[in-house]
């Protein structure tokens, strides 16, 4: 077993004390297998949710209805969920019921994909009842039972096939895709914080390209908000696609190439933070700075640091070619001669006192605004007695 796992063992052999079972399962074992790096370890278990509480010391009970609990050992929180079996999707969100049940295999059966079906002892042997390694072999997804009740049952698991393709970059089974096919507008029901997630994750892929193409082949895109107005943006995503690592990029990425859906739109109509909003904001200000401009201080004096690696990800996209690295940023933000407004040597308050007879307006920010500017850029020093000579020589329009 890899470290983490190892570290992950106490808990297993801690719930065993206790006369019962304990796995590893999901996406963990599945990238154990494959040798990638492992995100969070999961475990399930014939434990209850409450036994799990008495008998560990730090319990976030995140999900108790549903089973899970996160607990937290060595400065890790691994979810702990009851084996479990699901009843009808109601909302397709919250399961109708959850009913608990003493065997791994039952467990296994209610999730989504065989890879990722898989469970694993504390010693490290698997448990594969749907030939979940057969596939993971093959580079294959499939889905655990029959793909067009699954897909029924919780129309997600569409959206995860298509995630797992650019992830893994493995093959959907041929019945799984037609599957998806054919349940495909069921995800119009879904609630956009699931689709996002998923998205998030598809657009982060490794294989990107093979999870576009698998969104073309099964035209997943039409029966998503902005998507269904301009199908075409899928199409001409540009040949070059790089990973992005924020769903703010990729609204930046959809905008670029199609101007008419604003970012303001597909925040809205993909219920997005306003985090999200200033982030793909920022982005497509300094993308198209960029075309006309080039790289400059008034580039990365308005653009934030945090999202330096975004825009050079989407300069990438755009211009594979042009070699772009953060340290490039880093430099001229280091050799800017003011961080914000706030370090200009003078003030709307100075700027009056130059002009006795003019009244306050909109006049006095414009001209701080132009010489931010001048300052950051146009050589001009940032020195009271420099501000106020330029001021003179090239007085504002007073309004
Ligand atoms: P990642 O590494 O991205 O976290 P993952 O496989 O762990 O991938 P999660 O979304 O964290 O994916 O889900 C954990 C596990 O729960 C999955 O491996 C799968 O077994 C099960 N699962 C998650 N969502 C669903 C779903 N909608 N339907 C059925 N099973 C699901
Ligand atoms: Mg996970």
């Amino acid at each position: 077993l890899t470290e983490p796992f190892q570290i992950a063992r106490p808990i297993i052999d801690k719930i065993e004390k206790c006369n019962h079972q304990a796995f590893f399962v999901g996406g963990c074992v599945r990238d154990l297998l494959l040798e990638r790096p492992i995100g969070d370890i999961d475990i399930a278990t014939s434990a209850q949710p409450n036994l799990i509480q008495q008998i560990f010391e730090k319990v976030i009970p995140v999900g108790i209805k549903h089973g899970t609990v996160i607990v937290r050992h060595q400065h890790q929180s691994y979810e702990i969920t009851t084996f479990r079996v699901d009843g009808d999707y109601t909302d397709q969100r919250h399961p109708d019921f959850v009913q608990f049940t003493n065997t791994i295999h039952e467990d296994l059966k209610r999730r989504d994909f065989t890879i990722n079906a898989l469970a694993m002892d504390k010693y490290g042997k698997t448990i594969d009842l749907f030939d979940g390694k057969a596939d993971l072999e093959d580079k294959l997804i499939r889905t655990v039972g029959n793909g067009y009740e699954r897909f029924a049952e919780d129309p997600l698991r569409i959206v995860r096939a298509l995630r797992f393709s650019s992830q893994l970059g493995f093959d959907i089974h041929h019945q799984t895709l037609n599957d998806m096919k054919k349940v495909k507008e069921a995800i119009e029901t879904l609630a956009m914080e699931r689709i996002v997630n998923e998205f998030t994750k598809l657009f982060a892929g490794r294989y990107l390209a093979n999870g576009i193409s698998y969104l073309k082949a099964t035209e997943v895109y039409k029966h998503l908000p902005i998507m269904v107005e301009y199908p075409y943006i899928i199409h001409s995503l540009p040949k070059s696609l790089t990973p992005l690592y924020s769903f703010g990029e990729v609204i930046a990425l959809f905008h670029i190439v199609e101007p008419r859906a604003s970012v303001e739109n597909w925040i809205t109509s993909w219920k997005c933070s306003n985090k999200m909003k200033n982030e793909a904001n920022q982005l497509v200000y300094s993308f198209h700075y960029f075309k006309k401009h080039g790289l400059d201080q008034w580039l990365v004096y308005q653009l934030s640091s945090s999202y330096y690696n975004g825009f050079i990800r989407l300069i990438k996209t755009f211009q594979p070619d042009y070699s772009l690295m953060h340290e490039d940023l880093y430099q001229i933000d280091q050799n800017l001669t003011i961080q914000s407004k706030k370090d200009l040597e003078i003030n709307g308050n100075e700027i009056v006192d130059l002009f006795p007879d003019a009244k306050r307006g909109p006049w006095i920010q414009r001209t701080l605004n132009i010489i931010e500017k001048e300052v950051v850029i146009g050589g001009l020093k940032n020195i009271k007695f420099e501000l106020k000579e330029w001021i003179k020589w090239n007085p504002p329009e007073i309004n």
